[in-house]
C-alpha cells in the first residue's frame, strides 16, 4: 500500500527525512513515532502529496507519486483519509455537513450523500449528533467527527497525525479502538503519535523515526512491571 524507496526531504538546509526505506502492506496497521521534529508529519505529507520528496520515490497503492500529474492528485486524496490532532472541523457547519464535505468535493449529491454520511457517523457512534455544531461536542466527539469525515469516502488508507494529542487516556483508547475497527475491515492504518504508553497497549508494528531516519521497525518490547 505504501513504499518509500530511499526518500529524502529537505526544507532549506534542514533534513526532515534522510534516505528512508520502508513498506506497508495492504491491511497493515502501524504507528509512526519519534520526538517532535523527527519527521513524522513530513512522512505523512509525502504520502498525501502535500509535499514532494527532494530525492527518492514514494509509492501509494502501486502509484509512483513522482509520476502523478496534478490532475491525478484528487483521486489519490479520495483514497486516503486523514485525521488531524485538532480535528480541523468547520465551526459554522453542523456535524452532518462537516462529514459530507469530502463527498461534496467528490461530486456526490442528495440521497446517496445522506446515506454515506450517516453510515460514517454510525461507525463512530454519532448518529444522534448530526445536527449539532462542533462546539457543542466534547473533544472526544469532535475527534470522532474528524474520523467519520476521514472515512466517508471509504478510503483504502487511513492516516492520522497525533489523533489523540488533545484527549485524555480513556478517550484516546476509544479513538484507537475505532482505528482498530476500520483496520479489521481491511483499511490500512498509519498513525503518527508520540504517546508511547498508548502505542504499547496496541501491540502493533511501530516505525520509529529519529532525525529523519528509521531507527526501529517492529513491535515494542513489552515493558517489565513496576517501571
Ligand atoms: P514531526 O512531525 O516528527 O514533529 P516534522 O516532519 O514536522 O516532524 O519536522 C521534521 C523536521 O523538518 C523538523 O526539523 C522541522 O522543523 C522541519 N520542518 C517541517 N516542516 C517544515 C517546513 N515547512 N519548513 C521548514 N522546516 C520544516
Ligand atoms: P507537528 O508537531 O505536527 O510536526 P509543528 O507544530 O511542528 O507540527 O508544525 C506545524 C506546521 O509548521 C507544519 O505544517 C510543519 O510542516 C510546519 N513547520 C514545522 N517546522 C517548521 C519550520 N522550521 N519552518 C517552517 N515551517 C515549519
Amino acid at each position: 500500500m505504501i513504499r518509500f524507496d530511499r526518500v529524502s526531504k529537505r526544507y532549506g538546509n534542514q533534513d526532515a527525512l534522510s534516505e528512508l526505506n520502508f513498506e506497508m502492506q495492504t491491511g497493515e496497521f502501524a504507528f509512526l513515532t519519534g520526538h517532535s521534529g523527527a519527521g513524522k508529519s513530513t512522512l505523512l505529507k509525502l504520502v498525501m502529496l502535500i509535499e514532494r520528496p527532494t530525492r527518492g520515490q514514494v509509492f501509494v497503492n502501486q502509484l509512483n507519486l513522482n509520476r502523478l500529474s496534478d490532475r491525478q492528485i484528487p483521486s489519490l486524496r479520495r483514497n486516503v483519509g486523514v485525521v488531524f490532532q485538532n480535528h480541523q472541523l468547520l465551526n459554522d457547519r453542523n456535524v452532518f455537513d462537516n462529514v459530507a464535505l469530502p463527498l461534496q468535493i467528490s461530486g456526490y449529491q442528495g440521497k446517496d450523500m445522506g446515506r454515506r454520511v450517516r453510515a460514517a457517523l454510525d461507525k463512530v457512534g454519532l448518529l444522534d449528533k448530526e445536527k449539532q455544531l462542533p462546539v457543542a461536542l466534547s473533544g472526544g466527539e469532535q475527534q470522532r467527527v474528524g474520523i467519520a469525515r476521514a472515512v466517508v469516502n471509504k478510503p483504502a488508507l487511513l492516516l492520522a497525525d497525533e489523533p489523540t494529542g488533545n484527549l485524555d487516556p480513556e478517550l484516546s483508547a476509544e479513538v484507537m479502538n475505532l482505528f482498530d475497527q476500520f483496520n479489521q475491515v481491511g483499511v490500512t492504518v498509519l498513525i503518527a503519535s508520540h504517546d508511547i504508553a498508548l502505542i504499547r497497549t496496541m501491540n502493533r508494528r511501530v516505525l520509529g523515526l529519529a532525525d529523519g531516519k528509521l531507527v526501529h521497525d517492529g513491535e515494542l518490547p513489552s515493558r517489565s512491571t513496576g517501571s
